[in-house]
């Protein structure tokens, strides 16, 4: 998207399925911001706290200070009101109040940046990134790579064993699927069997 500087905001929503690159194009973005010296604040829910608590690391190590919130509130809390770029990583865990202040910041002149997972371990949309979607003027869907056929995925397979909506993890957790070969919430068993076992081989041959 085109950066005007005459204050206008803006909401832009990079969304898809985990391991699709989400975190490393936010960053990418807000890094280009920095380098146009636009000041820039980030934030990420105080739940995924999987790999750093002050910064959004993505799956390929690309890392970037952030604040962590607890709730989508704190954001406002939290802003230098002199911020013009404002990112929010795993968004789909920063609660339904995100849309509205999401709004609100890019209709005080604010670019707002908002990266998060579009549907859950069931394959459904994933609150508050749908009403996202509609509000944004510019949408980016990443895609994965399917571990099983190697076609792009748009789905987060869950591979454990847990009926609850959250489950924080990555690796071993989770994995991107196609459309065929996602199946919603848990594998069948001999699908657990086939990744356990593909994991265990590097493993035992030291590759
Ligand atoms: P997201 O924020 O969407 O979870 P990240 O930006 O953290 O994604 O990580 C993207 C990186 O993950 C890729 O550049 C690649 O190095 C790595 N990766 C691991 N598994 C996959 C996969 N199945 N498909 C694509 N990239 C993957
Ligand atoms: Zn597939």
């Amino acid at each position: 998207m085109v950066t005007l500087f005459n204050s206008m905001g803006w909401i832009e929503v990079i969304c898809g399925p985990m391991f699709s690159g989400k975190s490393e194009e936010l960053i990418r973005r807000l890094r280009r911001s920095e380098i146009a010296r636009r000041r820039v604040q980030v934030f990420k829910p105080a739940l995924d706290n999987r790999y750093s608590a002050d910064e959004i690391v993505s799956h390929g190590d690309i890392r970037m200070a952030s604040e962590v919130i607890e709730q989508a509130g704190d954001i406002l809390d939290r802003l230098d009101w002199r911020t013009e770029v404002v990112g929010i990583d795993e968004a789909n865990f920063a609660g339904p109040e995100l849309v509205e202040i999401a709004e609100r910041l890019a209709n005080s002149g604010k670019q707002v940046i908002v990266a998060g997972l579009d549907t859950d371990y069931m394959g459904r949309p994933f609150p508050p990134i749908p009403d996202l979607l509609a509000l944004a003027e510019s949408i980016t869907k990443t895609l994965a790579i399917c571990l099983r056929c190697g076609n792009p995925a748009k789905h987060t397979q869950r591979l454990v064993e847990s009926d609850s909506l959250i489950v924080v993890g990555s690796d071993g957790l989770y994995e991107a699927r196609c459309r065929r070969c996602f199946e919603p919430g848990l594998p069948r068993q001999r699908e657990l069997d086939f990744v356990r076992a593909r994991r265990a081989i590097p493993a035992e041959t030291g590759a």
